[in-house]
Protein backbone atom coordinates (compact mmCIF):
# COMPACT_ATOMS: atom_id res chain seq x y z
CA UNK A 1 0.00 0.00 0.00
CA UNK A 2 0.85 3.78 -0.72
CA UNK A 3 -0.02 6.37 1.26
CA UNK A 4 0.59 9.77 1.21
CA UNK A 5 0.99 12.30 4.58
CA UNK A 6 1.99 16.15 4.81
CA UNK A 7 4.35 16.23 7.81
CA UNK A 8 5.49 19.22 9.74
CA UNK A 9 9.29 18.13 11.16
CA UNK A 10 12.57 19.26 12.37
CA UNK A 11 15.18 20.31 9.94
CA UNK A 12 17.50 17.01 11.93
CA UNK A 13 13.80 14.34 11.34
CA UNK A 14 13.73 16.01 7.43
CA UNK A 15 17.13 14.92 6.70
CA UNK A 16 17.24 11.75 7.78
CA UNK A 17 15.21 8.81 6.47
CA UNK A 18 15.43 6.85 9.94
CA UNK A 19 13.95 9.45 11.96
CA UNK A 20 11.64 10.01 9.66
CA UNK A 21 9.91 6.52 9.89
CA UNK A 22 10.53 6.98 13.55
CA UNK A 23 8.47 10.34 13.14
CA UNK A 24 5.39 8.51 11.21
CA UNK A 25 5.25 5.84 13.42
CA UNK A 26 4.97 7.58 16.50
CA UNK A 27 2.33 10.44 14.74
CA UNK A 28 0.89 8.86 12.46
CA UNK A 29 0.83 5.07 13.96
CA UNK A 30 2.28 3.51 10.83
CA UNK A 31 3.49 0.09 11.80
CA UNK A 32 7.18 -0.62 11.99
CA UNK A 33 7.63 -4.17 10.26
CA UNK A 34 5.47 -2.65 7.33
CA UNK A 35 6.71 0.68 6.69
CA UNK A 36 9.18 -0.33 3.86
CA UNK A 37 10.34 2.85 2.61
CA UNK A 38 9.80 7.00 2.62
CA UNK A 39 10.34 9.53 0.13
CA UNK A 40 10.13 12.71 0.01
CA UNK A 41 7.66 14.66 -2.68
CA UNK A 42 7.63 18.18 -1.91
CA UNK A 43 9.57 20.12 0.81
CA UNK A 44 9.73 23.71 2.16
CA UNK A 45 10.72 25.57 4.63
CA UNK A 46 8.98 27.54 7.82
CA UNK A 47 11.88 30.09 9.00
CA UNK A 48 8.97 32.35 9.98
CA UNK A 49 9.19 31.22 13.58
CA UNK A 50 12.70 30.94 16.28
CA UNK A 51 12.15 27.19 15.71
CA UNK A 52 12.60 26.61 12.05
CA UNK A 53 10.19 23.42 10.55
CA UNK A 54 10.20 21.73 7.31
CA UNK A 55 7.09 20.58 5.36
CA UNK A 56 7.07 17.64 3.64
CA UNK A 57 4.84 15.66 1.56
CA UNK A 58 6.53 12.39 1.64
CA UNK A 59 5.13 9.28 0.28
CA UNK A 60 5.06 6.10 2.63
CA UNK A 61 5.27 3.00 1.37
CA UNK A 62 3.87 -0.19 3.25
CA UNK A 63 4.66 -3.40 2.53
CA UNK A 64 5.75 -2.98 -0.79
CA UNK A 65 8.79 -1.23 -2.25
CA UNK A 66 9.35 2.04 -4.23
CA UNK A 67 9.81 2.67 -7.74
CA UNK A 68 13.37 2.61 -8.57
CA UNK A 69 14.35 5.85 -10.00
CA UNK A 70 13.20 9.90 -8.70
CA UNK A 71 11.98 10.08 -12.31
CA UNK A 72 11.43 8.43 -15.54
CA UNK A 73 14.19 9.80 -17.96
CA UNK A 74 13.45 10.44 -21.72
CA UNK A 75 14.20 8.21 -24.31
CA UNK A 76 15.43 10.81 -26.58
CA UNK A 77 15.89 9.19 -30.36
CA UNK A 78 18.27 9.67 -33.24
CA UNK A 79 16.55 12.04 -35.50
CA UNK A 80 19.49 12.17 -38.50
CA UNK A 81 17.30 11.73 -41.17
CA UNK A 82 14.43 13.65 -39.92
CA UNK A 83 13.35 16.71 -41.39
CA UNK A 84 14.77 19.47 -39.63
CA UNK A 85 13.63 22.38 -37.54
CA UNK A 86 15.62 25.80 -37.40
CA UNK A 87 15.66 26.88 -33.50
CA UNK A 88 16.65 30.30 -33.03
CA UNK A 89 19.07 30.94 -29.75
CA UNK A 90 20.12 28.57 -27.08
CA UNK A 91 18.81 30.16 -23.87
CA UNK A 92 16.16 28.22 -21.79
CA UNK A 93 13.13 28.24 -24.74
CA UNK A 94 15.59 27.34 -27.27
CA UNK A 95 17.13 24.43 -26.05
CA UNK A 96 14.21 22.87 -24.42
CA UNK A 97 12.15 23.53 -27.88
CA UNK A 98 15.26 21.42 -29.39
CA UNK A 99 15.29 18.85 -27.16
CA UNK A 100 10.98 18.87 -27.77
CA UNK A 101 11.71 18.44 -31.43
CA UNK A 102 13.82 15.46 -30.96
CA UNK A 103 11.13 13.66 -29.19
CA UNK A 104 8.67 14.28 -31.78
CA UNK A 105 11.47 13.44 -34.72
CA UNK A 106 12.80 16.12 -35.83
CA UNK A 107 16.04 17.71 -36.07
CA UNK A 108 16.53 20.81 -34.55
CA UNK A 109 19.29 22.94 -35.97
CA UNK A 110 20.24 25.48 -33.43
CA UNK A 111 21.58 29.16 -34.12
CA UNK A 112 23.03 30.94 -31.20
CA UNK A 113 24.60 34.39 -31.91
CA UNK A 114 26.50 34.20 -28.37
CA UNK A 115 29.59 31.72 -27.64
CA UNK A 116 28.94 28.54 -25.50
CA UNK A 117 28.38 28.52 -21.86
CA UNK A 118 31.99 28.01 -21.04
CA UNK A 119 33.62 30.56 -23.46
CA UNK A 120 31.02 33.14 -22.56
CA UNK A 121 32.25 33.24 -19.20
CA UNK A 122 35.85 34.43 -20.19
CA UNK A 123 33.83 37.56 -21.83
CA UNK A 124 31.67 38.31 -18.98
CA UNK A 125 35.10 38.19 -16.73
CA UNK A 126 36.39 40.90 -19.27
CA UNK A 127 33.14 43.29 -18.32
CA UNK A 128 34.07 43.61 -14.92
CA UNK A 129 38.03 43.78 -15.66
CA UNK A 130 38.45 46.02 -18.36
CA UNK A 131 34.08 47.02 -18.64
CA UNK A 132 34.36 45.72 -22.39
CA UNK A 133 30.97 44.77 -23.53
CA UNK A 134 31.06 42.03 -26.44
CA UNK A 135 27.72 43.12 -28.15
CA UNK A 136 27.40 39.10 -29.18
CA UNK A 137 28.87 37.58 -25.81
CA UNK A 138 27.84 39.10 -22.94
CA UNK A 139 25.46 38.55 -19.87
CA UNK A 140 22.01 38.37 -22.36
CA UNK A 141 23.81 36.24 -25.36
CA UNK A 142 25.06 33.21 -25.47
CA UNK A 143 24.29 29.98 -24.77
CA UNK A 144 22.18 29.52 -21.66
CA UNK A 145 20.43 32.17 -22.51
CA UNK A 146 19.68 35.51 -19.91
CA UNK A 147 20.05 33.57 -16.50
CA UNK A 148 22.85 31.60 -17.25
CA UNK A 149 24.84 33.39 -14.71
CA UNK A 150 22.29 34.08 -12.32
CA UNK A 151 21.91 32.03 -8.94
CA UNK A 152 20.05 29.68 -11.17
CA UNK A 153 16.97 29.82 -9.36
CA UNK A 154 13.89 27.89 -10.96
CA UNK A 155 11.40 30.50 -11.15
CA UNK A 156 8.34 32.00 -13.36
CA UNK A 157 5.67 34.32 -12.77
CA UNK A 158 3.60 33.14 -15.44
CA UNK A 159 0.05 32.07 -14.11
CA UNK A 160 -0.17 29.44 -17.14
CA UNK A 161 2.09 26.74 -16.25
CA UNK A 162 2.00 24.13 -18.51
CA UNK A 163 4.28 20.64 -17.30
CA UNK A 164 6.43 22.44 -14.68
CA UNK A 165 7.41 18.55 -13.59
CA UNK A 166 8.32 18.05 -16.48
CA UNK A 167 10.92 20.40 -17.02
CA UNK A 168 12.62 19.72 -13.76
CA UNK A 169 12.93 16.47 -14.98
CA UNK A 170 14.65 17.19 -18.03
CA UNK A 171 17.29 19.35 -15.57
CA UNK A 172 17.46 16.25 -13.66
CA UNK A 173 18.54 14.06 -16.59
CA UNK A 174 20.73 16.46 -17.58
CA UNK A 175 23.11 16.47 -14.29
CA UNK A 176 20.89 18.96 -11.77
CA UNK A 177 20.12 17.43 -8.22
CA UNK A 178 16.96 15.65 -7.74
CA UNK A 179 16.70 17.87 -4.79
CA UNK A 180 14.69 20.14 -7.14
CA UNK A 181 12.16 17.76 -7.69
CA UNK A 182 10.91 18.12 -4.02
CA UNK A 183 12.48 21.82 -3.20
CA UNK A 184 9.04 24.60 -3.03
CA UNK A 185 11.67 26.69 -4.48
CA UNK A 186 14.21 24.57 -6.70
CA UNK A 187 17.59 25.94 -6.90
CA UNK A 188 20.16 24.61 -9.09
CA UNK A 189 23.45 26.72 -8.76
CA UNK A 190 25.26 28.94 -10.17
CA UNK A 191 28.05 26.79 -10.09
CA UNK A 192 26.19 23.65 -11.87
CA UNK A 193 24.11 25.54 -14.46
CA UNK A 194 26.69 25.99 -16.73
CA UNK A 195 27.44 21.74 -17.24
CA UNK A 196 23.48 21.46 -16.80
CA UNK A 197 23.04 23.05 -20.13
CA UNK A 198 26.41 21.69 -21.59
CA UNK A 199 24.46 17.84 -21.03
CA UNK A 200 21.51 19.48 -23.03
CA UNK A 201 23.51 20.69 -25.62
CA UNK A 202 25.05 16.95 -25.71
CA UNK A 203 21.59 15.38 -25.88
CA UNK A 204 21.40 17.64 -28.77
CA UNK A 205 24.32 16.73 -30.20
CA UNK A 206 24.12 13.08 -29.92
CA UNK A 207 20.64 12.35 -31.44
CA UNK A 208 21.90 14.14 -34.48
CA UNK A 209 21.08 17.67 -33.91
CA UNK A 210 23.26 20.62 -34.55
CA UNK A 211 23.97 23.44 -32.77
CA UNK A 212 25.95 25.92 -34.39
CA UNK A 213 27.82 29.27 -32.19
CA UNK A 214 28.64 32.67 -33.31
CA UNK A 215 25.75 32.68 -35.97
CA UNK A 216 23.24 35.55 -35.70
CA UNK A 217 20.22 34.61 -37.62
CA UNK A 218 19.66 37.62 -39.83
CA UNK A 219 16.68 36.70 -42.09
CA UNK A 220 14.14 34.44 -42.65
CA UNK A 221 13.54 33.97 -46.64
CA UNK A 222 11.05 32.11 -48.39
CA UNK A 223 11.55 29.29 -50.86
CA UNK A 224 11.86 31.85 -53.42
CA UNK A 225 14.77 32.96 -52.17
CA UNK A 226 18.01 32.88 -54.61
CA UNK A 227 20.08 32.85 -51.11
CA UNK A 228 18.74 29.62 -50.15
CA UNK A 229 20.59 27.61 -52.65
CA UNK A 230 23.50 26.07 -51.35
CA UNK A 231 23.67 28.22 -48.47
CA UNK A 232 25.52 26.30 -45.35
CA UNK A 233 23.62 27.44 -42.62
CA UNK A 234 20.17 27.23 -44.21
CA UNK A 235 17.67 24.31 -43.29
CA UNK A 236 13.27 24.20 -43.86
CA UNK A 237 12.09 24.90 -40.58
CA UNK A 238 8.11 22.99 -39.74
CA UNK A 239 6.61 25.92 -41.79
CA UNK A 240 8.53 25.44 -45.28
CA UNK A 241 9.95 28.80 -44.42
CA UNK A 242 13.78 28.56 -44.37
CA UNK A 243 15.99 30.55 -42.13
CA UNK A 244 19.48 31.50 -42.95
CA UNK A 245 21.99 32.40 -40.20
CA UNK A 246 25.00 33.83 -40.65
CA UNK A 247 27.76 34.83 -38.57
CA UNK A 248 27.95 38.09 -37.00
CA UNK A 249 30.52 40.87 -38.68
CA UNK A 250 33.49 41.89 -37.07
C1 LIG B 1 20.42 39.06 -14.92
C2 LIG B 1 19.28 38.07 -15.04
C3 LIG B 1 19.10 37.15 -14.01
C4 LIG B 1 18.06 36.21 -14.09
N1 LIG B 1 17.92 35.30 -13.09
C5 LIG B 1 16.96 34.35 -13.15
C6 LIG B 1 16.84 33.36 -12.14
O1 LIG B 1 17.59 33.31 -11.19
N2 LIG B 1 15.84 32.46 -12.28
C7 LIG B 1 15.01 32.46 -13.34
O2 LIG B 1 14.15 31.58 -13.40
N3 LIG B 1 15.09 33.40 -14.32
C8 LIG B 1 16.05 34.33 -14.24
N4 LIG B 1 16.15 35.29 -15.24
C9 LIG B 1 15.16 35.26 -16.33
C10 LIG B 1 15.58 34.21 -17.37
O3 LIG B 1 16.92 34.42 -17.70
C11 LIG B 1 14.69 34.34 -18.60
O4 LIG B 1 13.35 34.11 -18.23
C12 LIG B 1 15.09 33.30 -19.66
O5 LIG B 1 16.46 33.43 -19.97
C13 LIG B 1 14.26 33.47 -20.93
O6 LIG B 1 14.64 32.44 -21.80
P1 LIG B 1 14.55 32.57 -23.38
O7 LIG B 1 15.17 31.35 -23.96
O8 LIG B 1 13.14 32.88 -23.73
O9 LIG B 1 15.38 33.89 -23.77
P2 LIG B 1 16.92 34.21 -23.55
O10 LIG B 1 17.44 33.58 -22.31
O11 LIG B 1 17.06 35.68 -23.72
O12 LIG B 1 17.63 33.45 -24.76
C14 LIG B 1 17.60 33.93 -26.07
C15 LIG B 1 18.88 33.46 -26.76
O13 LIG B 1 18.77 33.76 -28.14
C16 LIG B 1 20.00 34.30 -28.61
N5 LIG B 1 19.66 35.16 -29.75
C17 LIG B 1 18.97 36.33 -29.72
N6 LIG B 1 18.83 36.81 -30.97
C18 LIG B 1 19.43 35.91 -31.80
C19 LIG B 1 19.61 35.85 -33.21
N7 LIG B 1 19.15 36.80 -34.03
N8 LIG B 1 20.28 34.80 -33.74
C20 LIG B 1 20.78 33.82 -32.92
N9 LIG B 1 20.63 33.84 -31.57
C21 LIG B 1 19.97 34.86 -31.02
C22 LIG B 1 20.59 35.03 -27.42
O14 LIG B 1 21.99 35.13 -27.53
C23 LIG B 1 20.14 34.15 -26.25
O15 LIG B 1 21.10 33.19 -25.91
C24 LIG B 1 17.18 36.22 -15.20
C25 LIG B 1 17.38 37.15 -16.23
C26 LIG B 1 18.43 38.05 -16.16
C27 LIG B 1 18.65 39.04 -17.30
Amino acid sequence: MVTEYQIRVTPEVAANEQQLKLFLQREKGVKASTLTAVRILKRSIDARQRTIFINLTVRVYINEMPEKAAFLPIDYPQVDDRPAVVVVGAGPGGLFAALRLIELGYRPIVVERGKDVHERKKDLAQIGRVQAVDPESNYSFGEGGAGAYSDGKLYTRSKKRGNVEKILQVFCQHGASTAILQDAHPHIGTDKLPRVIENMRQTILRCGGEVHFQTRMTAQLNQQHPQLRNHPHTAPTLAHTPATATPPPR
